[in-house]
């Protein structure tokens, strides 16, 4: 589904990607790890292009982002994004954030978007906050919404940084649960996260990144139990 090859990003003299090459089947969860300052974000933000890469290509379908003749808007709505902090509007209700993409970008009729919302609402647990306002919520509630939102343009893969490292731990479950029900329906998702629970549970695939290379990847059982590079086995025994 995506084909990332020789994916390089600096940021002037500051090299975050230097060769990343990797592919991401359809339906698989890939969990990536590494220590701050990586590039774990980056590589997330490439994919989307919220950041230029310098170099490499990055195929999903089968259509090259880099192309300047494939539209980027539209290859952008196949890919959901959900970040750290979770960005909604704030003067909006809960229900208008989740619509608004859809019916601006999407061109949905209004009574279209608001069923989807519903049932997106539902489907992450707050189907009673539909006319809430965000400073109402909870961080974990927030960050639900943020994922119905994100799934709201009904993209083909989802990219998670981080989504749960801002939340008072007892919020991480709520959220992480809801992204383990999405693996179970099949969705295609990348997740950059320290959560090494979920990456056990739920990973198919297990990437550890450092200075802007892939260490190493693999089965979680593998790069949990057996890894193989000295820099994996010192940063799983500092997070495990
Ligand atoms: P963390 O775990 O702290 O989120 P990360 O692995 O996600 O780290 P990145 O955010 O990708 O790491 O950052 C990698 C490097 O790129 C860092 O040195 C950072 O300072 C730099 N960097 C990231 N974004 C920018 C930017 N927009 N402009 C300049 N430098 C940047
Ligand atoms: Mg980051």
């Amino acid at each position: 589904l995506i084909e990332v090859k020789n994916l390089k990003k600096a940021f002037g003299d500051n090299v975050v990607l230097r060769d990343i090459s990797t592919e991401i089947r359809h339906q698989e969860v890939l969990v990536v790890i590494g220590p701050s300052g990586s590039g774990k974000s980056t590589f997330l933000r490439c994919l989307n292009l919220l950041e230029q890469p310098d170099g490499g290509t990055i195929t999903i379908d089968g259509r090259n982002l880099m192309d300047p003749a494939n539209k980027i808007n539209e290859i952008r709505m196949e890919l959901g994004m959900v970040f750290q902090r979770f960005h909604l509007f704030p003067h909006m209700k809960v229900i208008d954030n989740i619509m608004l993409a859809p019916i601006q970008v999407r061109k949905w009729p209004e009574d279209k978007a608001r069923k989807n919302a519903l049932e997106l609402l539902a489907k992450v647990g707050l189907a009673d906050k539909a006319n809430a306002l965000p400073d109402s919520l909870s961080g974990g509630q927030a960050q639900r919404v943020a994922i119905a939102r994100a799934l709201a343009m009904e993209p083909k893969i989802m990219l998670f940084d981080e989504p749960t490292s801002a939340l008072d731990p007892e919020m991480v479950g709520e959220v992480l649960n809801v992204m383990k029900q999405l693996a179970k329906e099949g969705m295609t998702m990348v997740v950059v996260t320290h959560e090494m629970g979920f990456a056990r549970e739920v990973g198919d695939r297990v990437m550890f990144m450092e200075q802007g290379v892939i260490v190493e990847e693999g089965s979680p059982k593998q790069i949990f139990e057996a890894p193989t590079q000295e820099r994996t086995k010192s940063f799983l025994s500092k997070v495990l």
